[in-house]
């Protein structure tokens, strides 16, 4: 059993999360805590900065927690320890910062999304695979 678990999920793909949450789910157990995390995504291009108007950043993560909360209201049983947590940045990066910050003992993530499917890894999964410090389960779709 995983005392703590962090689930990062992409919340315009629900491939991220059909196998995934369910297997967090088991292996948290009773007793465990769950840390959904969606990343805002920043493609490391300081010049798509310069496209969005002043503000920009705080009304997406706003809206974005708001998805993120209703979408716990509707796949998270009534009960578990559940908590939803956006940033804003690189999202592997993001990831693996969040993993050390909330000091998890594992991370759940699906492999990559179906259209991706010549790859065995996304790039953000194979990432987090190779740099996270914690315990990370890859949850392979059919
Ligand atoms: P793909 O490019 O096929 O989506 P990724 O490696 O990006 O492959 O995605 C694999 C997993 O990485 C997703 O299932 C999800 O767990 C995580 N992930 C991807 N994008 C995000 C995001 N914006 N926020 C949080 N997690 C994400």
């Amino acid at each position: 059993m995983y005392k703590s678990i962090l689930l990062p999920i992409d919340l315009s793909a629900p491939a991220s999360w059909s196998q995934s949450l369910p297997a967090a789910r088991h292996m948290m157990g009773e007793g465990g805590t769950l840390h959904v995390l969606t990343v805002v995504p920043d493609f490391g291009m300081s010049v798509v900065g310069s496209f969005f108007e002043k503000g920009f950043e705080k009304k997406a993560l706003r809206q974005v927690g708001e998805k993120l909360a209703a979408w716990v209201g509707s796949n998270v049983e009534e009960g578990i320890d559940v908590h939803p947590h956006v940033t804003h940045g690189r999202v592997y990066e993001q990831i693996i910062n969040a993993a050390d910050k909330l000091n998890v003992d594992a991370i759940v993530i699906a492999a990559h999304t179906p259209e991706l499917a010549d790859y065995l890894l996304g790039p953000n999964a194979a990432r987090v695979v190779r740099h996270a410090k914690q315990s990370v389960f890859v949850v392979r779709g059919s």
